[in-house]
């Protein structure tokens, strides 16, 4: 008989162990032949940066690894290689691309960094902020400066907004704008109020003063080629004259030594071309800017003082009627102050005698208290006669005074 013994309980433990075992070694030898290597890689710090320009960028890298999927999962560390780079200098986008390679394996990840500018430009007016001036008279831009951070001077990209009409009393408001490369704008205010003259100086009636012996020599439509020899006879004396000039590219120089000699000066014309200057409001005052404009860039003097081409009361002008009415009292409402003459020389055509002029003068001279004189410094002969003039005139105790402001106008009266 088979007598079947049961198998010892030490045995089936065995058995089983063996299985476990066996079991154990195809699991990891599935896990080992399936076991995958790859390349990790990681940034260190943000994928994306903002940076306002001036600011550093911190290069932070970034770390790869070369792990297994189940074995080696804590790899070993790659070199890690960049491409690309960061100009702090520069606003824009920029990519920086690292990467690391082992045997055949490969990863790479980016970054973006953004460099902009968000500082708006410094935008400064220069002058006041709030200007006040009279009606009639030229309003001067005072300037500005702009810079930014980024694009350095932009003071030539500024725009100005709005307009000062400086022939009607109001408010104006003028405003600056200017734009960096990045768009940040900056803006400025300034306020012109173009006033009505409140109190325009009066130019006083000539009033004969018994005892009075005062004396302006006046020139009309130089500088010329003798104004230079005028100026050292008054210099030579020390006497101060009146200069109502025209615009002598060639002389105009002269308006400078004018002025720094002590001399008052006075718009006459630019053109002195009584078809142009009569024939509207409008051409006269054009011509008479400009006039007035060429005196100030000339001597820094922004003078109120001027004479009609041909006088208050002349005829030239009946081509349209009224104008000199107009214009007159347009003058005055602008704050200007217009000059006639109570004593001519007659050297506008009664004579050319150096000697005719000399007596002419000293004859009005020794008629009035006070002597507005008429010559014209681009005659020879008229200012051949001042020197006579001056030493009579200093003999007899006369004063040469400069006109100004408030000095008798010997206003004709008006026929047009
Ligand atoms: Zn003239």
């Amino acid at each position: 008989m088979i007598e079947f013994k049961k198998p010892k309980k030490g045995v089936l433990i065995g058995l089983c162990c063996i299985g476990a075992v066996l079991l154990l070694a195809a699991a990891a030898a599935i896990a080992f032949f399936t076991n995958k290597f790859h390349v990790e890689i990681a940034l260190k710090g943000d994928a994306e940066i903002t940076l306002e320009y001036g600011q550093t960028y911190q290069e932070a890298g970034a770390e790869a690894f070369y792990r297994g999927t189940h074995f080696m999962k804590e790899g070993w560390a790659l070199e890690v290689s960049q491409e690309g780079a960061v100009d702090e200098k520069k606003v824009g986008t920029y990519t920086i691309v690292y990467s690391a390679e082992k045997w055949g394996e490969n990863a790479s990840a980016k970054r973006t960094v953004h460099i902009v500018d968000t500082v708006k430009p410094e935008l400064t007016l220069k002058g006041d902020k709030e200007i006040s001036i009279t009606r009639g008279n030229k309003f001067e831009e005072p300037g500005f400066t702009a810079t930014d951070n980024y694009d350095g001077d932009l003071a030539a990209k500024v725009a100005i907004s709005g307009e000062v009409d400086t022939d009607n009393a109001g408010t104006y408001t003028l405003t600056y704008t200017v734009e960096d490369s990045s768009g940040n704008t900056a803006k400025a205010e300034r306020t012109v109020t173009v006033k009505a003259p409140a109190v325009v100086k009066q130019p006083q009636p000539i009033t004969v003063i018994p005892g009075e012996k005062t004396v302006y020599l006046t020139f009309d439509d130089g500088p010329g080629p003798y104004t230079a020899k005028l100026l050292d006879i008054l210099g030579k004396y020390n006497v101060k004259a009146t200069f109502f000039v025209c615009d002598h590219s060639n002389y105009n120089h002269l308006l400078t030594r004018i002025a720094s000699e002590g001399h008052a000066i006075g718009v006459h014309s630019a053109s002195h071309n009584y078809d142009k200057i009569y024939a509207s409001e409008e051409a006269f005052f054009k011509d008479f800017y400009q006039m007035q404009d060429l005196i100030y860039n000339k001597t820094g003097i922004r003078t109120t003082l001027c004479r009609f081409p041909g006088g208050s009361s002349n005829l030239v002008s009946r081509f349209n009627p009224g104008i000199v009415t107009r214009l007159s009292k347009e003058l005055t409402d602008r704050g200007f102050q217009y000059f006639d003459w109570n004593v001519s020389s007659g050297d506008a055509g009664e004579t050319t005698s150096t000697s005719q002029v000399a007596r002419n003068v000293k004859n009005g001279m020794a008629r009035n208290g006070v002597s507005i004189v008429l010559q014209h410094d681009i005659k020879n002969f008229s200012v051949n006669a001042v020197e006579e003039i001056i030493q009579w005139g200093l003999a007899n105790g006369y004063t040469f005074k400069a006109l100004d402001a408030t000095s008798p106008t010997a206003h004709h009266g008006i026929n047009n």
